[in-house]
């Protein structure tokens, strides 16, 4: 079969719009779908100029989708001034699993010439996620721990950078899954959350003066055309899966949306075109009784790329009361985050 646009072989059918692209127009097709939702979302302020660039961090892991995103972001921006890219890893202490994947990193971003920081549980709460694992002191799946460390590093990281927004390598597949989750658990404050936190528009978003904002530029390319992306420019990825990976439910989740992908073509789009509309309203509904928009989404965080681990709910920071961890300072409703708990947990148990 031949391209739609032009004469070569096609190396992919997209049955949700019936197009057959070859390699030059499927790579052109995913970068224009980034550069449209950058757009359509209003990531770049109007303020940013080139004597005052706005400053975006990319969770890079090493896996496709956020090394697919960084690429394409860094043709798309090299000669923005208005722009400046940096790139954060975060190494969570797994054996046989992320040395690959920083390794991945470090390369692209050298490749690319971007600055790269790298910042470790070991370092940071002198801890590994094996050992959490091994030791689960709370009784928790792992994910449930990894994800409150690294939204906390993530946040660390965008702090030393000064980063105005923190943006994920969340594909389609991830954002239908979360979409799905949030509303087959029926917790509406969680979807509005979700909108405030990393979804919405920027101009449409609840303030959050307490966590950099979010946002999620690859989330209308399906995973398997990330992937094929990534390949087809032959980038630095590390594909093994994390031993540790436990979200059984979105397993679930995963299985019974690509069933229906198949048999329904368009499934996920349309998933996500009516669960954004419901999560603005959601947004909007909660902000006014003053419960929502604290831009502490705990959906579709992480800044792995396969969103496994995006969406712990348990950090106990949401609601609107926000003030300074005494021990870490980082914002929580409580006295003591959830992070310093954890921490505590883990070396208690030591
Ligand atoms: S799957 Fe992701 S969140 Fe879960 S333990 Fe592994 S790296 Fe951490
Ligand atoms: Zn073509
Ligand atoms: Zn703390």
């Amino acid at each position: 079969m031949d391209c739609d646009r032009c004469s070569r072989p096609a190396v992919h059918y997209a049955a949700y719009s019936g197009s057959h692209l070859c390699e030059a127009h499927l790579c052109r097709s995913v970068e224009k779908r980034v550069r449209r939702r950058v757009r359509s979302d209003g990531l770049i302020s109007p303020a940013a100029s080139p004597d005052e660039p706005e400053t975006w961090l990319i969770g890079l892991s090493g896996g496709k989708d956020s090394v697919a995103l960084t690429q394409v972001l860094q043709e798309t921006f090299a000669e923005d001034p208005r722009i400046r890219l940096v790139c954060l890893t975060i190494h969570e202490g797994i054996e046989g699993y992320r040395d690959a994947s920083v390794d991945a990193s470090v390369e692209l971003a050298d490749s690319l010439g971007l600055d790269h920081e790298l910042l470790s549980y070991a370092e940071e709460f002198d801890l590994e996620m094996d050992d959490v694992a091994r030791e689960d002191p709370e009784g928790m799946a792992p994910c449930a721990y990894c994800g409150v460390f690294r939204r906390n590093l993530l946040e660390a990281g965008a702090r030393k950078y000064d980063a105005d927004k923190l943006l994920t390598g969340h594909n389609l597949d991830d954002e239908a899954q979360t979409a799905l989750m949030n509303l087959f658990g029926g917790d509406v404050r969680q979807v509005a959350k979700h909108f405030d936190a990393s979804l919405g528009g920027f101009d449409e978003r609840g303030d959050s003066e307490a966590f950099v904002p979010r946002a999620k530029p690859l989330r209308d390319v399906p995973e398997k055309e990330v992937a094929l992306y990534a390949h087809l420019r032959d980038l630095p990825v590390h594909m093994a899966e994390c031993p540790h990976a436990s979200e059984a439910y979105r397993g679930e989740i995963k299985a019974l949306l690509l069933g229906l992908e198949e048999n329904h073509p368009g499934t996920r789009h349309s998933i996500m075109a009516g669960y954004e509309e419901l999560a603005a309203l959601a947004a909007r509904e909660h902000r006014d009784d003053g419960s929502g928009g604290d831009g502490m989404g705990a959906n579709g965080d992480g800044i792995d790329d396969g969103g496994v681990e995006s969406t712990d709910s348990s950090d106990g920071d949401s609601g609107p009361a926000l003030r300074e961890c005494e021990r870490c300072g980082a914002a929580t409703t409580q006295d003591v985050c959830r992070k310093c708990q954890l921490v505590e947990s883990v070396h208690t148990t030591d």
